[in-house]
């Protein structure tokens, strides 16, 4: 790993002013369960001089109930979400989302904040230096993307642009679908962004010099189904290949508001609109699920080896409609 000047801070403050100063040359470091690992690699040329040790601020690491719903602070750590009672009994989503990431190791130590903003798992970005030299591409400054000609058996089938990565963040997924707004705090103020229009092909919203400080998880309707459903190819710990939110509420028997949300399938979580339109105003019939799983991926255009992302996701979202 290559030296970098490690600060301490205690408010949003102060790790805004080393933004700014540094700019892309410093970094936040949350649990650094993502960051370390990124830099023990070498696999990117942008390496901080400045890491930004952001665990010491007061107030972020708190789960508070508001009137509209809940704040989560971004140094809440994944492992707390996971336990919190005021989320497993009105946000199961959440809860179901936060377990499934990685194992207890991590999820004591990775925060929310740190889990939205982590970096892309593509191999070919994160292909250590120690092993025949750094792979450059598109998302790194330099080349085309690899993935499009390459293997691209986990890359998008929804969206890319440029890169064809897909966001690794199971809690975006969860997120997006109880329509959550993540806080962002820099020198020119705070803004909201809407977690669905949080990433871009290349990364995501924030600039250098922001930090995101909380999340505004509105209060779901009354009524309401919440599931989470995850596949991956090693059970006991792994990144999605898809998976889906999805956040149902009734009307009796009929769907009156519908959120269907499938991860791992595209630069951020991806809203499956028309699926949301093929089950408001109708009930939950195998008919009505089987046009609502197959309006999930339309408009999906898979790359050479990842086809098989329509079929898996067409599932869980058969899946998740029948829990
Ligand atoms: C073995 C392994 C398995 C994993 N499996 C999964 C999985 O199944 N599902 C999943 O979703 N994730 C998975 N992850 C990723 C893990 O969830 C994240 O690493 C963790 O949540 C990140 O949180 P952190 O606090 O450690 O982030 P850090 O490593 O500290 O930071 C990650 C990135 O976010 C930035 N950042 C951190 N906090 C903020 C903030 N407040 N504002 C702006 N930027 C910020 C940092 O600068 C850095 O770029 C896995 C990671 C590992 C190592
Ligand atoms: S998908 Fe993105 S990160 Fe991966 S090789 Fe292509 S440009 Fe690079």
């Amino acid at each position: 790993m290559k030296t970098f000047q490690h600060a301490t801070v205690s408010s949003v403050t102060d790790a805004i002013s080393i933004l700014s100063k540094h700019g892309d040359n410093a970094k936040l470091m949350a649990g650094g369960t993502d960051l370390i690992g990124l830099l023990k690699s070498k696999a990117t040329t942008n390496y901080p001089d400045v890491v930004v040790n952001i665990k010491p601020i007061t107030g972020l690491d708190q789960i508070k109930q508001e009137s509209g719903g809940l704040i989560i602070g971004a140094l809440t750590r994944l492992s707390d979400i996971v336990d919190s009672e005021a989320i497993q009994d009105a946000y199961p989503i959440l809860a179901e989302a936060a377990a499934s990431v990685a194992m207890p190791q991590i999820r004591n130590v990775g925060t929310l904040g740190g889990n939205l903003a982590q970096e892309t798992r593509c191999w070919y970005f994160r292909y250590p230096h120690s092993i025949g030299g750094r792979i450059m591409c598109k998302r790194k400054g330099e080349g085309a993307c690899l993935a499009v000609k390459g293997d691209n058996r986990y890359h998008a089938i929804f969206g890319g642009k440029k890169c064809f990565a897909v966001c690794p963040s199971d809690m975006a997924v969860a997120l997006a679908a109880l329509d959550a707004e993540i806080q962002i705090s820099g020198p020119r103020g705070e803004r909201s962004v809407a977690v669905t229009g949080f990433y871009r092909p290349l990364g995501n919203v924030l600039e250098t010099d922001e930090m995101i400080t909380g999340i505004r998880v509105p209060r779901p309707a009354q009524n309401n189904r919440q599931v989470f459903i995850k596949h991956r190819v090693r059970d006991a710990i792994d990144f999605a290949t898809v998976s889906v939110g999805l956040v149902v509420s009734m009307d009796a028997e009929t769907v009156a508001d519908a959120r269907v949300v499938l991860g791992a399938v595209a630069p951020g979580p991806y809203r499956a609109t028309e699926a949301e339109a093929a089950l408001v105003g109708r009930e939950l019939d195998q008919a009505v699920i089987g046009k609502a799983a197959e309006a999930s991926v339309a408009g999906a255009v898979p790359l050479s080896g990842n086809a098989y992302k329509i079929e898996i996701a067409k599932t869980l979202v058969r899946r998740a409609l029948r829990i």
